[in-house]
């Protein structure tokens, strides 16, 4: 969802606690009562340190997803300093800790490569929702009433959703910047989670009709160059920085997309979007030389074949939000039109507004609609049908591909020696699984988040034996609940609680 498009009916509407919510300058929270560390000017997603001890998984089913590694029936991965530094069955590590791997399929932790974790706290707001009600709903009328502490609650409570559901990776796309100390919260709640994540600055969300290039309370996309010395100095960290741009107006476009590569980061852009994806966005971009290969294109349910081509060309990365593009009025999501063009895509969550916050679900919706897209036109009689996809490809888009468009496939993704040791092992010992006969059709058939048993993020156990570690549950319902009431309140929006 992008908030670049301002609906007619949104022009006229009243502006939402105009200077009180968007000049709000209040400091950062004090995160010293709430049990984080202290807001620091210090690398971002340091995190603590992964276990000095080696780790040792045995005896896992496991899937690496590096063909040249293999997968295997049974087989140990050695942990060290974070990294995977072997897989193979039976190996000897006298020093390690060693976590009992039978009975799960190990695998490379998912990559989501798209998600507005700030809406955290608005969390099935909009079950039954349109496109139009969520620019009217949630960036019309919430958005803007959003303080730097609601943000932090928002990012905590999605953030630690995804590591619970086995998503490690996260971009989030965060355009809740109203202010400096907006942007300082959101990644201050990245740190706090301990997710790895792609903090992706985007821009205000000022209330309609949200032209925010016409307005001076912000710094977008300004503040970037601070991010990249403040907090994102050093690559080798959990959290890295992209931009999370505008594809129009063209001029304002390429002015930020230009500050980006300025400061090295990578960019991410909703395109084709229903009827606002017919306006050539892309095309103009293109013809004004600024499709590269550190782009990340979202949705494009209708761009023209003249903008795939382009896309295409230049090597950009596709991120499909299948679920949100069919339930809210995207357009179809264009899986066959990526493969088309040669293009394996990325998958996203988007909204957690309006769509469950794991991967199980997006790997079968891209499955079973392209399949299904397929089947039809074998019905009608087709000949030469492009190649059904098979559960194999969806695992790949979750992962490698997702790794791939956060610029980030030397560190994750696969589980190759050398990577960082982004993990999860997946229970089939469970009644919605065994007896398991297929592992990768286990994982993308059969299982759910419930089968999500332990998740390491850089060789860091976050999740084990089903619970987050560490984790004060407390704390993060009552900071979600309370930053859910004040934005509600603050906004006028009348949820509805059945
Ligand atoms: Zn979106």
């Amino acid at each position: 969802m992008s908030t670049a498009f301002p609906r007619p009916e949104e022009m006229s509407r009243r502006r939402f606690l105009g200077t009180a919510a968007i000049g709000a300058l209040a400091a950062p929270m004090s995160l010293a009562g709430m049990g984080g560390p202290a807001l620091a000017a210090e690398p971002a997603g340091k995190g603590p340190a992964a276990s000095a001890r080696p780790i040792l998984l045995k005896r896992g089913c496991v899937l690496t997803l590096d063909r040249a590694v293999g997968d295997f029936e049974s087989a140990d991965v050695l942990i060290e300093k974070g990294k995977i530094v072997a897989v193979k069955p039976g190996i000897t590590a006298p020093t390690a800790e060693v976590i009992d791997a039978s009975r799960t399929i190990v695998m490379p932790s998912f990559v989501d490569t798209h998600r507005h974790i700030w809406e955290g706290i608005l969390r099935n707001v909009l079950p039954d929702g349109s496109l139009g009600d969520y620019f009217r709903v949630v960036t019309g009328t919430l958005g803007p009433a959003y303080r730097p502490d609601d943000v932090y609650a928002g990012n905590l409570v999605s953030a630690l959703g995804a590591i619970d559901a086995g998503v490690t990776t996260v971009l989030d796309w965060s355009h809740i910047q109203n202010t400096p100390e907006h942007t300082d919260s959101a990644i201050q709640a990245l740190r706090d989670s301990g997710v790895r994540a792609v903090f992706a600055y985007g821009s205000p969300q000022l209330g309609p009709p949200n032209k925010w290039w016409e307005d001076t309370r912000h710094k977008y996309p300004e503040d970037i160059r601070r991010l990249r010395k403040q907090y994102f100095s050093s690559e080798d960290q959990l959290l890295t920085l992209a931009l999370a741009g505008v594809p129009f107006p063209t001029d304002v476009a390429l002015s930020s997309w230009k500050v980006a590569r300025d400061v090295g980061a990578r960019i991410t852009v909703h395109v084709g979007v229903g009827q606002f994806g017919k306006r050539a966005d892309v095309q103009k971009l293109g013809e004004a030389g600024a499709l590269k290969s550190d782009t990340t294109y979202i949705h494009a349910c209708t761009l023209s074949d003249t903008e795939w081509k382009m896309i295409a060309d230049t090597g950009g990365t596709l991120s499909l939000a299948g679920y949100v593009e069919m339930m809210m009025g995207h357009g179809l999501p264009p899986i066959q039109k990526a493969l088309n063009a040669g293009i394996r895509p990325s998958l996203s969550v988007d909204v957690e507004t309006s769509v469950p916050g794991d991967f199980f679900t997006q790997m079968r919706t891209i499955l079973s609609l392209q399949r299904n897209a397929i089947w039809e036109r074998d019905l009608a009689g087709e000949k030469n049908l492009p190649a059904l996809l098979k559960t194999r490809d969806v695992l790949e888009f979750a992962t490698i591909e997702g790794a791939r468009a956060c610029g980030l496939e030397g560190k994750i993704g696969t589980l190759t020696p050398g990577k960082q040791a982004d993990i999860i092992m997946l229970r089939t010992d469970r009644l919605n699984v065994l007896p398991v006969n297929n592992a990768t059709g286990a994982v993308v058939t059969s299982m759910d988040a419930s089968n999500v048993d332990t998740v390491l993020i850089g060789g860091k156990v976050m999740k084990r034996n089903g619970r987050l570690v560490g984790v004060d549950m407390g704390r993060v319902t009552r900071l979600a609940y309370e930053a859910r009431d004040r934005v509600m309140t603050r906004s006028g929006y009348q949820r509805s609680p059945l």
